[in-house]
């Protein structure tokens, strides 16, 4: 499986990353990506300061040593409303809006208040994408997320950070084969993100891979393996 894109990069705005979007680039280039987000942490995350960081993203070029840069944020989701800290200063929509849960910004609840707090971020017009469903920390009705996630147009992203063995998110893998499972079943498409915090770690989908493969995961709905389609979904509700 070919896969030409990486949704979910940081750079050093996100404080606790530590490349610039230009390595990103560089890097993306030198192994072949023909796009990636650059989905920096909203304000919410400690440490971060980015309200004007996110303002002026037209700055950055659409593509950058040939790679197609899609500026975007990881909003922080604050509550089980699914209330969001996303930065107003951006007046447009995003072109990828990652809603993710995050220790530092929402305690775990219960399994329906955690899903709860998912199915409600996917309402929100500039969410398009859920970042590391199914963590251990914030059990999720999964059957719930992914037909909600259908039902909002959303895409539900299998992360490969939270899949990495011995990694701060390890013990969820289970519960990411059974999204994966139904969205299978559904006929749904996913997307694999990197979530890199360093510019080596992009396009590095070395877990998620093997568990498409041990589930024959159809390639037909990894969105990660064309642009196009990659855009066509994620941007449906713009329409
Ligand atoms: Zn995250
Ligand atoms: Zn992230």
């Amino acid at each position: 499986m070919k896969l030409v894109l990486d949704p979910h990069t940081h750079s050093i705005a996100s404080v606790h990353a530590y490349s610039t979007i230009a390595e990103n680039a560089r890097y993306s280039a030198d192994i072949g990506l023909e796009l990636i987000g650059i989905t920096d942490h909203a304000p919410a995350m400690p440490g971060v300061n980015t309200g004007r960081y996110f303002f002026n993203l037209r700055a950055v070029p659409d593509f950058l040593f040939g790679v197609e840069i899609m500026c975007g944020a990881e909003f922080n989701i604050l509550n089980f409303e699914g209330e969001m800290d996303i930065p107003q200063e951006h007046k447009e929509t995003y072109d990828i809006g990652i809603a993710s849960l995050h220790r530092p910004c929402i305690a775990p609840g219960s399994v329906e208040e955690n899903t709860a707090a998912l199915v409600n971020a996917m309402k929100n017009p500039h969410v398009n994408i859920i970042g590391h469903p199914g963590e251990p920390l914030y059990p999720i009705d999964l059957r719930e997320v992914v037909s909600s996630a259908i039902r909002e147009k959303c895409v539900l992203e299998i992360n490969e950070a939270s899949l990495i063995p011995g990694g701060f998110r390890a013990g969820g893998e289970e519960t990411i084969a059974n999204i994966l499972k139904l969205c299978k079943a559904e006929n749904y498409p996913v997307v694999l993100g990197s979530d890199a915090h360093f510019f080596t770690h992009i396009g590095n989908f070395e877990n998620s891979l093997r568990m498409l493969e041990e589930l024959e995961f159809p390639e037909k709905l990894v969105l990660n393996t064309s642009v196009a389609f990659f855009k066509e979904i994620l941007w449906r509700k713009r329409k």
